[in-house]
């Protein structure tokens, strides 16, 4: 908090639709006297020793206030530049992304009655950037499972099933076939949970997963999922089409020290600058930010006033929902159903 009472948090505006979308974001928060201060964040990259690099500026203000809500950064085409959004998950060690996927009232989808929580494993397995060619016509690709980054991630989805009361954590893997790397996050697994003796631990297989979810997802509605890098990455992707889209996809990057909030989308060149977007993905990544401060009854009232909006018919929808309301407009929605 600072000297006004208020929480500082940093604010990567990021690029296209970022900018409007964060607008949007702050006109709410400021309807609802949600006690946040914004500190603008630039993190337009540099090359530091022929890397990739954030501005020091960002990373002080990130280290200094320890949560950050962020808009999408469009990757610069062209080589010499690693994805800011992986250099970001590097600086900071933000070890666990945390992807929540929940109908949304008045959108429908083939799938009703979705709320599945997953959790990936954010730092390594075949994002370790391990690669190499054995002779032409034959490369090789390192999976890398560490019992460390393993037993973080697991760790904190306990601790997370126990802060949003469900008790059971299901571990999703493939250790039929990877037996010593799946293997080793199983086996991380039955140790993590020994110290939560009050969730309980459950293993599938993640093609058996894949069929379920599409099946009857609900049935995951009382469970938190823990996966490996690449599963998660794919999984996620997938609850976030049982509800209607990237769109409206919020998602947490969480690391021991800092924590990254942000929208799953890109920045949408294709709509950028129009008054088009919408803020509800942002939106909803700026609720699950509200619950890790400790603020969630600002969070509940702003998710329930983007619901209704939403339910409220075309007229208040964006475009992305077959609506044909402008970015402000829907804004201006959101204000007046906060209760
Ligand atoms: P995108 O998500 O930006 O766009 C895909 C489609 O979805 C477009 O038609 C777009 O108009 C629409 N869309 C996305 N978000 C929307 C919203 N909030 N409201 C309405 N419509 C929305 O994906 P892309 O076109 O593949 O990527 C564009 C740029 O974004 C690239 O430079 C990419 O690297 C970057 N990107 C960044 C992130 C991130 O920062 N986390 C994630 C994905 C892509």
């Amino acid at each position: 908090k600072n000297a006004n009472g208020n929480y500082v948090v940093s604010f990567i505006e990021g690029d296209g639709i970022g900018i409007e979308i964060s607008k949007a974001v702050k006109k709410i928060y400021a309807a609802a006297e949600v006690p946040i201060e914004w500190e603008s964040c630039d993190v337009t990259p540099i090359i530091k020793d022929g890397n990739t690099a954030i501005p020091q500026a960002a990373i002080d203000s990130i280290n200094k206030n320890l949560v950050a809500l962020k808009g999408p950064l469009a990757t610069p085409v062209g080589k010499g530049h690693r994805s800011l959004n992986l250099t970001l998950r590097k600086t900071f060690d933000l070890f666990a992304n945390v992807r929540p996927a929940k109908s949304i009232e008045g959108y429908a989808t083939p799938y009703e009655n979705v709320d599945t929580v997953l959790i990936r494993e954010n730092t390594e397995g075949e994002y370790s950037g391990i690669e190499h060619t054995v002779v032409p016509g034959v490369v090789q690709s390192i999976k890398l499972i560490t019992r460390e980054a393993s037993e973080k991630v697991i760790k904190y989805a306990f601790e997370y099933a126990r802060a949003i009361n469900r008790k059971k954590i299901l571990v999703v893997h493939k250790a039929t076939i990877m037996k010593l790397s799946d293997g080793l996050f199983v086996e991380t697994a039955k140790e993590v949970a020994k110290a939560f003796p009050d969730v309980s631990l459950d293993f599938e297989i993640i093609d058996n997963t894949a069929l379920k979810v599409v099946t009857k997802p609900s049935q995951y509605n009382d469970v938190v999922m823990v996966m490996p890098n690449l599963y998660g990455d794919i999984m996620s992707d997938l609850a976030s089409g049982l509800i209607g889209g990237l769109g409206l996809t919020p998602s947490g990057n969480m690391g021991d020290k800092v924590s990254i909030f942000e929208a799953v989308h890109g920045s949408a060149p294709d709509i950028a600058g129009q008054n088009k977007a919408n803020p509800t993905a942002l939106l909803l990544s700026s609720c699950i930010m509200l619950q890790h401060m400790g603020l969630e009854q600002y969070g509940e009232r702003i998710q329930k006033a983007v619901l209704k909006t939403i339910a409220s018919g075309k007229e208040n929808r964006t475009g992305d929902l077959k609506g044909s309301a402008s970015t402000s407009h829907f804004t201006e929605q959101v204000i007046k159903n906060l209760e």
